[in-house]
């Protein structure tokens, strides 16, 4: 048995297949990305409005974190993002294996956009400015189509992490973290590959805006309970720290 949390110690066992209930009908959660204030707002108030819960996200970097880390049914994606675009969002999460419904939103209402969007892996793409009765039917439509996710499988060399059955394993075997220490994976995985600093777990992770030493000590001893828990016992190592700069989660072990 290897879930996270106390509660859900005496379920059965779980893997990366197993299935989970449905969602409560009305329970539906929207991920909107859209860095424009006023556009982001109008969404999100007209979706509340018909009964979804909603989540924005303002840049292309916190909307790629949110849609790995939480389970969402739809994801309206914004094409012009500053930094990555939605296009390069799209594309790595369906690299990773994220299947969740994606409609695009595109401000130039050209035939490449569109069909790129498409070929991306977008389920279905709106181009601004448009009526919003015209976007409530789209999700319906989307959401109708949908199937609702029940694992969402990271992985990395013989790392595997369930973000929805909150399991994690390495070699087939289970590890136990504690929510913090799952968070934290969660987090690495999100940016596996680049190196994450201090300061990046002290805003996502711990919420602090303001950075104190106190915390860089909570964060560092948190990283070697994690990292014991992780890689103790196997000659591959794949949490990693960058000497001055923070941490990484990836199979080699050069910076690069
Ligand atoms: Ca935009």
């Amino acid at each position: 048995m290897f879930v996270t949390s106390s509660s859900e110690k005496n379920q059965g066992l779980v893997t990366c297949d197993a299935s989970r209930p449905a969602r409560i009908k009305g329970d539906v959660h929207i991920l909107v990305v859209e860095d424009e204030q006023k556009m982001a707002n109008a969404l999100r108030e007209g979706l509340e409005a018909d009964d979804y819960s909603v989540r924005v996200a303002y840049t292309g970097e916190e909307g790629f974190y949110l849609v790995q880390a939480e389970s969402f049914d739809l994801v309206i994606l914004d094409v012009m993002l500053p930094g990555r675009d939605g296009f390069e969002i799209l594309r790595t999460l369906r690299r990773r294996g994220i299947r969740t419904p994606v409609l695009l939103l595109t401000s130039r209402d050209a035939v490449e956009d569109r069909v790129r969007g498409l070929d991306t892996g977008a389920d279905d793409y709106l181009v601004k400015p448009f009526a919003f009765p015209e976007l409530l039917a789209r999700i319906r439509a989307l959401l109708r189509r949908g199937t609702h996710e029940t694992s969402r499988c990271l992985r990395l060399a013989d790392l595997e992490m369930d973000v929805l059955q909150r399991s994690v394993m390495r070699k087939g075997q289970p590890v136990e973290l504690t929510p913090r220490e799952f968070e934290l994976l969660e987090y690495l995985f999100a940016n596996q590959g680049r190196v994450v600093s201090r300061e990046m777990l002290a805003r996502d992770v711990w919420k602090e805006t303001a950075r104190q030493t106190p915390l860089d000590n909570v964060i560092d001893a948190q990283m070697v309970r994690l990292r014991r828990k992780l890689d103790s016992q196997f000659d591959r190592k794949l949490l990693h720290t960058v000497r001055g700069v923070g941490f990484v989660l990836r199979e080699e072990d050069q910076p690069r």
